[in-house]
């Protein structure tokens, strides 16, 4: 080999190094050749050299445990052995504390160098660092303990599966489910969910989906019980696994079923509101329309019921006993019900009814009579016997309204005249009360008006004695001026007055103007008998009525008995012992009590004879029928006897023919009150009667 050639080749041999140092520092491993018999490197990359805190040539010459440490190359030696006494690999792992100071896992390949005929001459050691790899495996195991640990800790039920088997599920979901983990794992999810949910649970797993969603599991008594799924997909180790976390949610379902029942029943009574009445008259008319465009007939009847006079036995009983009586009226309704009925309370001492089937219109006043008699027997609450009527109005589908809100309206309506007209009893729905409560509604503002503007008067009408024509009493009317309609008569505005509450204000005028009238006639010495007022009952029973009459008086500057109070037998049956207290202090006051419009209530002897009274007085009804009407006379002849075995004067209103008077007269009632004796007049005509009379009875 000449010079040329030598430097060609030595040329060429450093190409190979230089190209085989730039291939070994350019892979990711750390590499070392070490010969074999004292271990000395011969040769090492980069990343080896630096690993151990060299560089590529000066750790050329060094011994292992000068590269390692001593304690490591000690370590090792084991491996080191095989490799020269076995000739073959070994690889083992070790860690490293780097000289940057940072411990990492390192995997280790030592390979034996052997010579042409088999001896070991080196070894080629290569080292891959896999701390990141070691790293990601125990972040791995640690979130896999983790979550085992989360499942076990959890309260509710989780579940993990793979492309629907069951893989995994913590106590709580076990014991939801009442099976043990052996016998669910490896079976399919959809097992264990409701029928009725699996499509829609398969649907969901299909679509990977990540969401929440109310479910129902099956207990393993297949029981169904209703959870809320929150599902998640989660990455485990480069699986996909589905976890689902499974809510117990029965309580909350419970919690709604009470809601929804509070929010569709009164919490009083326990009966349906309005609310879920309202929904089943919609749905029930909404079948009566289909039916009757198959030409099938169908009707519905509404009842709609409010208590009479209910707000007084709250006032003067309290709540409780309100709440007592309210509660027994809702029992009684529904016990004279047939099944299919419904009943609901609309809201104070409101109860509305539809009934069930398609009931005709007998069927419906059988209905209505029942309940008359069932809510109106009396109470005992608390020791007192207590009774309030019903007031009962019916309206028809299809005859009286095409929506519920309709039905409703005329029902009340209905309701509201059954009142105006006595209470205590029912009325079907008319149209003209639909024409009639919408002039109520026009005459409810303008009656207001009324009120501030003093547009009424008082008319006058005496009372003479039957035997011998004497003036025994003057009856004061009321009549409204109404600007265009002219003289109103009190049974046209009176009802709405009182449903208003205005016939307080007006009461309070009618009182203090009969006063005036009369204090002035008596000055004039043409009246020496009382001045007779018709009370209404609200102003009987309002708080201080006693006391406002006391005052009236003292401001009229009138005697008490210059004053007589017209009372309905309605008034005097309400609550006896308040009743009594009341007249006594009207009675010491000095003034006279009649009962009016006598023989249309029910009072009982028994109860008339407690009361501190003066007179009676036939209603005008009966004297109306006289003396032909041989239930009339029966009447008329009875209250006549009554009041007569009490003490009592007796008037017949409204004697209109020499026959009623005779025929009252005969049969010995006191005085007569009418159109035959004299029509009401206005205070001066009647002043001008009085003169009259006072000048006829000087003449003799
Ligand atoms: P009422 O207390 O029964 O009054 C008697 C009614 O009979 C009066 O009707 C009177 O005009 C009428 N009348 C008199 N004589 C005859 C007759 O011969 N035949 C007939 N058919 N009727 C006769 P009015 O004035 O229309 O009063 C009707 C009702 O209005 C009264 O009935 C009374 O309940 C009520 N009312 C009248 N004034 C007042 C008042 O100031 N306050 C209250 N709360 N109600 C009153
Ligand atoms: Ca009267
Ligand atoms: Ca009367």
């Amino acid at each position: 080999m000449n010079a040329t050639d030598l430097a060609a080749e030595s040329r060429a041999l450093r190409e190979r190094v230089a190209q085989f140092t730039l291939l070994a520092n350019s892979v990711p491993v750390a590499i070392a050749y070490y010969d074999a018999p004292n271990s000395t490197c011969r040769f090492a990359n980069r990343g080896y050299a630096e690993m151990f805190g060299h560089d590529e040539l000066s750790i050329v010459g060094l011994t292992v445990a000068q590269v390692i440490g001593a304690e490591a190359a000690a370590d090792i030696q084991p491996q080191v052995d095989a490799v020269q006494r076995e000739r073959r690999r070994a690889a083992y792992e070790r860690m490293l504390l780097g000289p940057d100071g940072r411990l990492r896992t390192i995997e280790v390949d030592l390979i034996p160098h052997l010579s042409e005929d088999g001896e070991p001459v080196g070894a080629f050691v290569l080292i891959a660092d896999i701390t990141r790899h070691r790293e990601a495996e125990a972040a791995l195991r640690e979130s896999e303990e983790r979550q085992a640990k989360f499942m076990q800790a959890s309260a509710e039920g989780i579940v993990f599966h793979k492309g629907g088997t069951i893989t995994d599920a913590n106590p709580p979901l076990l014991a939801l489910i009442g099976y043990t983990l052996e016998q669910v794992r490896g079976r399919q999810t959809l097992d264990f969910v409701a029928p009725a949910e699996r499509e829609r649970v398969a649907a969901v797993m299909r679509a990977g989906d990540e969401i929440s969603y109310d479910s129902m599991v099956l207990h393993a008594s297949g029981e169904p019980i209703p959870v809320q799924f929150i599902v998640r997909t989660m990455n485990h180790g480069g699986e996909v696994v589905r976890m689902t976390i499974v809510r117990d949610i029965r309580d909350r379902v419970q919690a709604q079923a009470r809601i929804q029942h509070l929010a569709h029943h009164d919490a009083l009574t326990g009966l349906p509101n309005r609310l879920a009445f309202m929904e089943r008259v919609q749905a029930r008319l909404r079948r009566a329309r289909t039916r009757g465009r198959r030409g099938v007939p169908d009707a519905l009847a509404l009842l709609f019921i409010d208590l009479d006079h209910f707000k007084r036995v709250n006032d003067s009983l309290g709540h409780s006993v309100g709440d007592v009586l309210l509660q027994t009226v809702a029992r009684r309704i529904t016990a004279a019900l047939r099944s299919g009925d419904l009943v609901a309370r609309f809201g104070g001492d409101e109860f509305v009814l539809l009934l069930a089937g398609s009931p005709t219109a007998a069927a419906v006043q059988d209905v209505a009579v029942k309940l008359l008699a069932a809510i109106g027997a009396p109470l005992d609450v608390e020791g007192a016997l207590i009774s309030v009527t019903p007031s009962i109005g019916v309206a028809l589908y299809p005859e009286h309204g095409q929506t519920p809100a309709e039905l409703i309206k005329h029902a009340d309506t209905a309701m509201y005249r059954a009142k105006s007209g006595g209470r205590a009893r029912w009325r079907f729905f008319e149209p003209a009360m639909a024409a009639a409560a919408l002039a109520d509604l026009a005459m409810e503002s303008r009656l207001a008006q009324a009120v501030r503007d003093q547009e009424f008067v008082l008319h006058f009408q005496p009372q003479l004695a039957l035997a011998d024509g004497r003036l025994l009493g003057v009856e004061a009317l009321l009549r409204w001026a109404h600007p265009e309609r002219g003289l109103v008569p009190p049974d046209d505005f009176i009802p709405v007055a009182e449903a208003r509450r205005l016939i307080l204000p007006i009461g309070h005028w009618v009182l203090n103007e009969a006063l005036r009238c009369a204090v002035h006639w008596q000055r004039l010495g043409l009246l020496n008998v009382p001045l007779a007022v018709n009370l209404s009952t609200l102003q009987f029973q309002a708080p201080g009525f006693v006391e406002g009459v006391q005052r009236a008086l003292h401001e009229a500057g009138a005697q008490g008995a210059m004053l007589e109070l017209e009372l309905t037998e309605r008034m005097l049956m309400d609550d006896v012992a308040s009743v009594q207290a009341v007249l006594a202090r009207l009675k010491a006051l000095g003034l006279s009590i009649s009962v009016d419009d006598f023989g249309t209530g029910y009072t009982s002897l028994a109860h008339l004879k407690d009361l501190p009274l003066d007179r009676l007085k036939i209603d005008r009804s009966f004297v109306h029928d006289l003396p032909g009407n041989r239930g009339s006379a029966a009447i008329a002849r009875a209250i006549i006897q009554m009041g007569q075995s009490l003490g009592l004067q007796v008037v017949a209103e409204g004697v209109e023919t020499v026959q009623q008077r005779d025929w009252v007269r005969d049969q010995g009632c006191d005085a007569q009150q009418g159109l035959l004796a004299a029509a009401p007049m206005p205070a001066g005509e009647f002043e001008a009667w009085l003169r009259l009379r006072q000048m006829d009875e000087a003449a003799g």
